[in-house]
């Protein structure tokens, strides 16, 4: 299978005549053959872009809403389909593509469809008794997106849905190792009636693709998914070019968990909360920190579920956790582990690659471990595999400081009985969500996005609508006269 881009309603080939392979981490097969865009095609895309944002930004909102409900439509059709190419290139448990990504995406397409007929500006009033002022809320215009691989699908649909149902039309470059189900989505868009140049994908690397969009005079907005790392090139981007900026970067989640806390519910969520997607989930659990009284309780259970976990092929419904993204990644997570060992660090479960039948994969065993210091590399920095810290400690206060002691604040859960402290956790925690007795569950009615060096900008619920519009203020005079009281203070003689 060789794949393009998708500019202007059609599949396109790109003109740098560059190409690159999509491999499955699972086995190491090359599965497809990408287009790698360069700076002509970017600007094709965006030109197509520019063209329809004219129409598009003008139809009414129920004319958007019915192509984003076709498009959901379209999507259920081929859900089996995607959810085995999406598992196929980022590695992903068939499990968790079929009854996570592709059914999350869809309901964000439905969602979106819904709501995009409820985008109102607010009436107002004479504020100064001679004029009457409403608010229009308007489309900015091109929207230039960059998305990740760890949820290629529902990064996508995060990025484009906002964007056009408020009516602004986009260029979207996702990842070159997972581009297939976003050029699956391009391709189900123009089938379901979006018209030609609302959404196009450019398909090429990060440095040449993703910076010739960020910088592209045509494009109005900038809108980022990725690591806080190139988020910050993304932002200099933007800023030398005076764009607007939605950044949805890297996290560090807390889980903390309180002494009178249900250790069995704890264990259970820090398993499925910190190995969710391989780990390379943003919000994942990362660092466990436990009061003293319970501590060991929950380092014994949490252990003994994580090595039940089955790692396996990752077509199999039977198998729970798949490889990482790559080998550059399994290098990375590896490597930090290694580091967290010599520092005093210890596994009590996992922390090494898994052999046998696994070795040709990007396979890394969950892994749980203790012994660490709040300022070691591996409790401070996103690793972004199977890896979750367990530290302790001693009064709530602690727990909070150490809960909040990252350049992070993405999400957050604590584990907890007392509806005092959950509500103390719940303002205190700095983080866009945090959790009660819970973690990762999102939904497309609420609003996700980070504080601190996580990003600023929401993705999902109403919110992500001020990410995408513009505020206008109309003042409409309603005295009808020639001489306006004010324009005494500007001229005296309005006779002359
Ligand atoms: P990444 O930052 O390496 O790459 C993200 C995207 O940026 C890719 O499409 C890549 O091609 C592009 N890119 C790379 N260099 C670029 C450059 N110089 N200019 C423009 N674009 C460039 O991130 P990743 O490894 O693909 O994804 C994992 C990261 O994404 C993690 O840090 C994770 O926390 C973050 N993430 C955040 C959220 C969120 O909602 N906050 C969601 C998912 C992933």
């Amino acid at each position: 299978m060789v794949a393009g881009q998708w500019i202007n309603g059609e599949a396109r080939t790109a003109e740098t005549s560059e190409s690159m392979d999509v491999i499955n981490p699972a086995n190491g097969s090359a599965i497809a053959e990408v287009d790698l865009a360069g700076a002509a095609d970017v600007d094709a895309a965006v030109t197509a872009a520019t063209a329809a944002f004219e129409e598009w930004s003008r139809v009414p909102p129920v004319t958007r809403a019915e192509a984003l409900f076709a498009l959901a439509e379209k999507m259920k059709e081929r859900e089996a389909e995607y959810a085995r190419v999406e598992s196929e290139q980022s590695g992903k448990p068939i499990r968790l593509s079929t009854e996570f990504d592709v059914p999350g995406s869809i309901d964000n397409a439905a969602y979106f469809a819904g709501i995009s007929r409820h985008l109102p500006g607010s009436a107002a009033a004479e504020w100064d008794g001679e004029h009457t002022s409403t608010v229009r809320r308007e489309p900015i215009g091109v929207v230039g997106s960059i998305a990740p691989w760890n949820y290629p699908l529902q990064m996508a649909m995060w990025k484009m849905l906002p964007a056009i149902a408020a009516g602004n039309t986009i260029v979207l470059k996702p990842s070159e190792l997972t581009p297939l189900t976003t050029l699956m989505l391009a391709e189900d868009a123009t089938a379901a009636g979006l018209p030609d140049g609302v959404f196009n994908v450019v398909t090429g690397t990060g440095p040449v693709a993703g910076e010739a969009l960020m910088s592209h005079p045509n494009v109005a907005m900038v809108s980022f998914t990725g690591s806080t790392r190139v988020g910050h090139r993304v932002a200099e981007l933007a800023t030398a070019g005076l764009k607007r900026l939605h950044l949805e970067l890297g996290g560090k989640a807390p889980f903390l968990v309180f002494d009178d806390a249900d250790i069995e519910a704890a264990a259970q969520g820090a398993v499925a909360g910190s190995l969710i997607n391989t780990g390379q989930d943003c919000t994942a659990a990362t660092r466990a920190y436990v009061h003293s009284s319970r501590y060991d309780e929950f380092v014994e259970r949490t252990a003994a579920i994580m090595a039940s976990v089955v790692l396996g092929d990752t077509a199999s419904p039977d198998t729970d956790l798949g490889p990482l993204i790559s080998k550059d990644q399994q290098t990375k997570v590896a490597g930090m582990v290694e580091r967290a060992i010599a520092a005093g660090g210890k596994p009590v479960t996992g922390g090494s690659i898994p052999g046998g039948s696994l070795a040709s994969g990007c396979y890394y065993e969950p892994t749980l471990i203790t012994g660490l210091d709040q300022t070691s590399e591996i409790v401070q920095e996103e690793v972004f595999g199977p890896v979750l810290a367990a530290l302790p400690f001693e009064t709530d206060d602690e727990g909070l400081r150490l809960a909040n002691d990252t350049r992070y604040g993405l999400a957050a859960s604590a584990w907890t009985t007392n509806v005092t402290r959950a509500e103390r956790a719940s303002r205190e925690m700095q983080a866009g969500c945090v959790w009660i007795n819970d973690h990762i569950p999102i939904v497309s009615e609420m609003p996700h996005g980070g504080y601190k060096q996580s990003g600023f900008g929401k993705d999902m619920s109403t919110y992500s609508f001020e990410e995408y519009t513009q505020i206008k203020h109309v003042s409409t005079d309603i005295t009808g006269v020639a001489r306006k009281e004010w324009h005494r203070t500007i001229f005296r003689n309005p006779d002359a």
